[in-house]
């Protein structure tokens, strides 16, 4: 954990004025190097396996360096030369979800954001119990299978990207679908439209909307493109595929940007205080950047199926900035906000605050 590893006696040593964003190099990498550098930083890539050619396509966002490796643990041994080099380390989902959260805890290198959050995130009912003692909604959960009597969406434990969830309308489809060698829950099917909120939560920042423990803003939105669900029906109804085994599936394959009815906007931001407020009370905080993943329904009405703590895919469309970000600053992306929080925390001494 953070404390055992002492992360405040390495940033100690870092010599302030030569710190080094790295990440690896996948996700919204190239979103991270171009803000990181745009802020004036060094930027290094950690590529498991050969990832660096495809920088030389975009050359705005290529890292000064690259630190090979052969595979994700291996990032584990190289810590101290990449302390040597004032390194930070910006966690996104890709590194988290292949290096391993308890794995991604014990990284002996400053990280950005609040590893300790990764307890409550990796486990799907500690989630759910952070989430709803907040006062968010979610989605009900349907405990027994045999009471499904509307569509849900039945969830396997560890499905990574939505793969192999299915959806269920009664008993018998369940019984069709499931494969009962897996973990699972099952979760009403929240009919609405889909809202990816990226916020970015900064407990040092002085101006913005004001919250308890800091200021809350909102960088962009998005809503993923999901294969094959999002273009099944152009197969006609999923009943008749059904009978010739094709099953629609959340395999997230793109991002599109969305803006959000304004009159939605002071809901947006109770939920977003309501979650980082909680992480205060529970686990320390929620800083950095986050993600609510909501569906809204015709009533107007958030439900909140997940929340990823740091930054998602789904602000890489947004680069240049977006109608939210441009209304803060002009050319804002959630990479080059990591970086601005990171020099504002260096020249005030608060680096303690956001880096664990
Ligand atoms: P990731 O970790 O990449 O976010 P995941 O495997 O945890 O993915 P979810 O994000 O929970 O999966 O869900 C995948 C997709 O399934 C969502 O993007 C959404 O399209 C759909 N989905 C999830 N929960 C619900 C729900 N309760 N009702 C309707 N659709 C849902």
């Amino acid at each position: 954990m953070a404390k055992e590893l002492d992360i405040a006696g390495m940033l100690e040593g870092y010599d302030k004025d030569k710190i080094t964003i790295a990440t690896v190099c996948s996700h919204s990498s190239l979103q991270i190097f171009d803000g990181a550098r745009k802020e004036g930083f060094r930027t290094l890539g950690i590529s498991v396996g050969e990832r660096m050619k495809i920088y030389d396509a975009f050359p705005k966002a290529k890292p000064d360096e690259f630190l090979k490796v052969d595979g994700y643990s291996e990032i584990l041994e190289r810590t101290e030369e990449l302390r040597e080099k004032n390194v930070i380390v910006i966690p996104h989902g890709s590194f988290v979800e292949y290096l391993g959260a308890d794995e991604f805890r014990k990284l002996a290198l400053p990280t950005f954001g609040n590893r300790r959050v990764l307890k409550w995130e990796s486990d799907r009912n500690k989630e759910r119990e952070w989430l709803t003692s907040a006062g968010i909604s979610m989605p009900e959960i349907v405990p027994n299978p045999e009471d499904i009597n509307r569509p849900v969406l039945v969830k396997y434990h560890g499905a990574k990207g939505g793969r192999g969830f299915f959806i269920a309308k009664d008993y018998s489809d369940f019984k069709l679908g499931i494969d009962h060698t897996k973990e699972y829950h099952i979760q009403e099917y929240v009919m609405g439209t889909r809202y990816y909120l990226h916020y970015f939560f900064s407990p040092i920042k002085t101006e913005g909307y004001r919250t308890k423990n800091g200021v809350l803003e909102l960088l962009s939105i998005d809503r993923r493109d999901e294969s094959n669900i999002d273009e099944m029906y152009k197969l006609g109804s999923q009943e008749e595929l059904k009978k010739m085994r094709v099953f629609p599936s959340f395999v997230v394959t793109g991002n599109i940007p969305v803006v959000i009815r304004e009159s939605l906007l002071p809901k947006v931001f109770d939920m977003g205080e309501r979650a980082v407020n909680r992480a205060y009370e529970l686990f320390g905080g929620l800083y950095g950047s986050f993600c609510l993943e909501t569906i809204v329904t015709d009533q107007l009405e958030f439900k909140v199926f997940e929340i990823s703590s740091r930054i998602v895919a789904g602000t890489n469309p947004f680069i240049s900035g977006s109608p939210y970000s441009d209304l803060m600053q002009e050319d804002l992306s959630t990479g080059r906000r990591i970086a601005q929080e990171i020099r504002l925390a260096v020249e005030t001494e608060q680096l303690g605050r956001i880096i664990s």
